[in-house]
Formats: structure tokens, C-alpha cells, sequence
């Protein structure tokens, strides 16, 4: 099954946030519409697939809309936001991305991320979080020390476990090492980079886990899908209509249950303590004490 890759102009890239990135952030901007993670692991329970305005009914996976203009959009959007976010908001600050990832692989051909984030070298938001799931943020390293003069950058790369297949599910698009690997390089580098655990999936040998994580990032980020996937009162009814909660139950069926949350949350900020956040405060940047 191929990709359907098109090319658009927006008129606009900056969106207000609302709902759960509401605590996290002023604005998200999305270069693409659409993910070609889709169809990878992370993809089976992706929150985005079920929003119908924005596949536009296509299966998610499938379609990937390269919105050419992106750097201008930003560029022109500018200070109309900026006043805008400063003074509803407190802060003008850009989540990047959550309804694609800014480096799905077609961003070597397109690079509209990259001149998103020239853009933003010369006009900072006040914070901008770079969230993706792939090892492949690292091909930016030349622009982030560059960004952190100019602006609060935080790195969030998405690791929901040790395990790289899940039963009868697709493989990640990038394995765990090459993300753990990616995350200490980042940090070598003296970006700041939090792992987030989100959403969080049964998990092999816990305690190594997140010694890893200890070692490779600055702090973790804990979310379930319960509360965590934008269902109506945080029933998590959208994850639970995708086939990951039967892969889950596969495997530990445990954690399909908050508790399972709970637990390695303890576990967590007994490794990482001050640096472990939970749902949409960790996304904040709000660690637990
Ligand atoms: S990378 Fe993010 S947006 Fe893309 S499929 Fe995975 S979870 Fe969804």
C-alpha cells in the first residue's frame, strides 16, 4: 500500500491550542497534515486517526500533505500570535507537532520542518517543543544549539516501553535503541530532552527502563491512555475502539488499568526524582517533587 503524498499552501500554520495541549502550550504547528508513521506501531492507537476533519475520511498511514509555505505561514503569523499568546496565554510558545511527526521520512524531501525551525532562528517563540518518535530529530542537531540561543527548546521523544513489537501489531518506526541513543546525544549535546513514556505501554524489565531513561534524558514524561488520548471525560473510549488494547492485554493485561500507570510512576521518581511528570502537567514541563 503506497503513501498518497501531495503539496498545499495553508493560509495559516500557527493554531490556538485547545484542549489537552491547552496546558502545554500557546500554538501547535503541524508541517504536514497526515503521518507516515501511521502505519507503524505507535500509529495502531494514534489519537489523530480518529479525527474525521483531518483525515478527511483517508486511512491514517495513507496520506501525507507537504504544506510547502510553512516557514512563510509562520513568518507571517508572527507577531499577530506572538501578541496574541503573550497576553491570553502568558507565553508565546509552539508544540511541533501533535497530529504528525516533523520527521516523518518525506521531510528529506521536503524539509519544511527545517525551514520552520530557520524561521524560528530568526523569529523565537518564547518556548518551542520539538515532540517526535523517531531517532531521525538527531539530522537537526547543527540548527539546536543555535535554537537554544534564541529560544527555550525542550526535545520530547516518544518511547512507550522496552519492547519493540506489541502481538500482531506493526515494528515502531524507529526502535527503542535508536531512540535512547538519540535522547543521550541530545544531551550530550546540552539540549534538554524528556522522554515521553505516552501513550505508556507494558513494559519488560521496568527498573532498567527507566535507569535508562534516567541516564539518557532529563526527565520522563508518564501518560495512559486513560485520560490521555483525548476521549470524551478521559474515558480513553478512543484507544479502546483501535487494536492496541487487545495487543496490550496480549501481553500484560495489567496495563490496560490506571493503576499500571500509578505504578510505574513510582518506580519512575524513584529513579528520576524531580524529573517525572504526568499527563498533560509533565507535557508542561511540571515535574512531580
Ligand atoms: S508519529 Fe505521532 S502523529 Fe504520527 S502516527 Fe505516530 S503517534 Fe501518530
Amino acid at each position: 500500500m503506497g503513501v498518497q503524498v501531495s503539496e498545499v499552501r495553508v493560509r495559516s500554520i500557527l493554531t490556538r491550542a485547545g484542549g489537552y495541549l491547552r496546558a502545554v502550550c500557546s500554538h501547535s504547528l503541524q508541517p504536514y497534515r497526515g503521518c507516515t508513521f501511521g502505519r507503524a506501531l505507535c500509529g495502531a492507537g494514534c489519537y489523530v486517526q480518529h479525527n474525521r476533519w483531518l483525515t478527511r475520511g483517508a486511512p491514517w498511514g495513507g496520506f501525507l500533505e507537504a504544506r510547502l509555505n510553512a516557514a512563510a505561514a509562520y513568518r507571517a503569523a508572527y507577531t499577530r500570535e506572538r501578541r496574541w499568546a503573550r497576553r491570553a496565554r502568558g507565553s508565546f510558545s509552539v508544540f511541533m507537532s501533535s497530529s504528525t511527526d516533523p520527521f516523518v521520512p518525506q521531510e528529506d524531501r521536503f524539509g519544511l520542518t527545517r525551514q520552520v525551525l530557520e524561521a524560528m532562528l530568526e523569529l523565537p517563540p518564547d518556548l518551542l517543543i520539538l515532540q517526535t518518535h523517531t531517532h531521525r530529530v538527531l539530522r537537526y542537531l547543527d540548527l539546536y544549539p543555535r535554537l537554544l540561543e534564541r529560544t527555550a527548546l525542550r526535545v520530547h521523544i516518544s518511547i512507550e516501553s522496552d519492547r519493540d513489537r506489541l502481538p500482531g501489531l506493526p515494528p515502531p518506526a524507529s526502535p527503542v535503541a535508536r531512540r535512547l541513543e538519540a535522547a543521550r546525544t541530545l544531551k550530550q549535546a546540552g539540549v534538554p530532552v524528556v522522554v515521553t513514556v505516552a501513550p505508556l505501554l507494558p513494559i519488560e524489565r521496568p527498573r532498567a527502563f527507566f535507569q535508562r531513561i534516567a541516564e539518557c534524558a532529563d526527565a520522563v514524561v508518564i501518560d495512559h491512555f486513560i485520560g490521555g488520548d483525548g476521549s470524551p471525560g478521559g474515558s480513553g473510549a478512543r484507544t479502546l475502539a483501535t487494536a492496541l488494547p487487545a495487543a496490550i492485554a496480549r501481553v500484560a493485561p495489567a496495563a490496560l488499568e490506571l493503576r499500571y500507570r500509578d505504578r510505574m510512576v513510582a518506580l519512575a521518581r524513584e529513579l528520576l526524582p524531580g524529573r517525572v511528570g504526568v499527563g498533560c502537567e509533565g507535557f508542561a514541563g511540571r515535574y512531580l517533587p
